[in-house]
């Protein structure tokens, strides 16, 4: 196991719900548990990640109907709407870069930039109870995106803008854990 010390995981950095552009990639959990949300995402076979999908996707609509749904905890922090429609994106790009893994030999992914995304389509205004069917319904589409993966494509690849490379399996991984993450940064 490696140690958070390169995070900077003092007193001063452990609220990692705030946004901050240095939280945003999750590359790391690949390799060891999440000090937050304890998630162990490396040790998920790929099979399961649709099963995980699906559970943890069902418990959205309720944060989206929340009295404060449209309230910052504080101030840089996003309110539990604005988790729910990155998650939401989140599960939609995901899709998308699955069924992209499988077409085509080592694809390049399409840059997202999520702060990007959150401005354009000023996810702080959109209508909540809206969001949580939404989120469910892209991570239904996710779930069965990853369902059709085949026993011997888990490992086929595919490559983001910073150079990392994903497998199938290792970008399912990744995803579950954005998903459960942001569970957690909502309490949800
Ligand atoms: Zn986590």
């Amino acid at each position: 196991m490696t140690s958070f010390t390169d995070r900077g995981d003092g007193p001063l950095d452990t609220d990692v719900t705030t946004i901050l552009p240095d939280d945003k990639d999750w590359a790391w959990v690949l390799h060891r548990a999440c000090p937050e949300c304890g998630f162990e995402a490396g040790d998920v076979p790929g099979p399961r990640v649709p099963v995980w999908l699906r559970e943890k996707a069902a418990c959205w609509p309720a944060v989206c109907e929340r009295a404060a749904v449209r309230a910052r905890p504080a101030p840089g922090v996003w309110s539990p709407l604005e988790y729910a429609c990155h998650v939401r994106d989140v599960c939609r790009v995901f899709e998308a870069r699955v069924y992209l893994m499988l077409s085509e030999v080592d694809p390049a992914f399409e840059n997202w930039d999520q702060d990007a995304a959150a401005l354009a389509d000023a996810y702080g205004e959109q209508e909540p109870v809206a969001v949580g069917v939404e989120v469910w319904a892209a991570a239904e589409a996710a779930a069965e995106a990853f369902e059709s993966v085949g026993p011997d494509d888990w490992q086929r690849t595919g490559r983001r803008s910073d150079g990392s490379r994903f497998t199938i399996e290792t970008l399912g991984r990744y995803f579950l854990h954005d998903l459960i993450h942001h569970l957690h940064d909502v309490r949800g």
